[in-house]
């Protein structure tokens, strides 16, 4: 099951679960769509994958399928903006 994370790595974002700016990769590394069109230019900086849009869970799922709230910052490990 996805984790649905709740937090860009880049940025700190909130992405929600019923975001539609989510993006993940293949190991659930969790970014906004800002920072991976600016910044990561739409690969994951933790393993070099594809990001794509995080598939959102249907509201009445979330309450026997929650969501993460382990927040993932890594700031570090993103490019900066030009
Ligand atoms: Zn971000
Ligand atoms: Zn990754």
């Amino acid at each position: 099951m996805l984790q649905l994370r709740p937090n860009c790595e880049c940025c700190d974002k909130d992405l929600p679960p019923e975001s539609t700016e989510a993006r993940i990769c293949s190991f659930e590394c969790t970014f906004c769509s800002d920072c991976t069109v600016t910044r990561l230019k739409g690969l994951c900086p933790n393993c070099g994958g594809e990001l794509l849009v995080r598939p959102r869970r249907p509201a009445g799922k979330l309450a026997s399928s929650p969501a993460s709230t382990e927040r993932i910052f890594k700031p570090a490990g993103c490019q900066a903006e030009p």
